[in-house]
C-alpha cells in the first residue's frame, strides 16, 4: 500500500477502505458500518465514523457533504460529478465529461489559486418519484 507510510493502516481502517472502495452507492457511515460488520462483527459506528474522517482528511476517500443531508462517503477520489436525490438523499455518479476550463476561468478571482471543483446535480430518484426502478418514464 503506497499510503501506509503516511497513515497507519490498522485492520479496521483497511477493511473500511476496502469495503468502501467496492461500493458505488456513496454510503453513509451507518450503512458502511453494517457492511463492515460482516467482516469485523464487533466494530462500532463511532469507530467506522472516526476512521472515515481520518481517511477523508488524508485524501484517500471523499466526504460528500450537503447542508442538512447525511454525510456520505466515496472511495473514488478522482474528480467526478454527483447526482443527489432531494427526497431520500441517495447519491449516484454522473456519467459526463469533466468540465475543462472552468477552473482556469475562476483561477485568480479574489486572489485565489483554484485547485479543483465540485459539481453536484440534484433531483428526485425513480423510487422517490413513485415509479420504481426500471419504470422511469421517458422525457419529462
Ligand atoms: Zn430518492
Ligand atoms: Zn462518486
Amino acid at each position: 500500500m503506497p499510503l501506509a507510510g503516511r497513515l497507519r493502516m490498522t485492520t479496521q481502517r483497511r477493511v473500511i477502505l476496502e469495503e468502501l472502495s467496492k461500493l458505488k452507492t456513496h454510503p453513509t457511515a451507518a450503512e458502511l458500518c453494517q457492511i463492515v460488520r460482516k467482516r469485523l462483527p464487533r466494530i462500532s459506528l463511532g469507530t467506522v465514523y472516526r476512521n472515515l474522517e481520518v481517511l477523508s482528511r488524508e485524501g484517500i476517500i471523499q466526504k460528500l457533504e450537503a447542508g442538512g443531508q447525511q454525510m456520505r462517503f466515496d472511495g473514488n477520489v478522482e474528480t467526478h460529478y454527483h447526482l443527489r436525490c432531494l427526497a431520500c438523499g441517495r447519491v449516484a455518479d454522473v456519467d459526463m465529461e469533466l468540465l475543462r476550463g472552468v477552473e482556469e476561468q475562476v483561477d485568480g478571482q479574489h486572489g485565489f489559486q483554484v485547485l479543483g471543483h465540485h459539481l453536484e446535480f440534484f433531483g428526485v430518484c425513480p423510487q422517490c418519484r413513485g415509479g420504481g426502478e426500471g419504470k422511469e418514464r421517458q422525457g419529462r
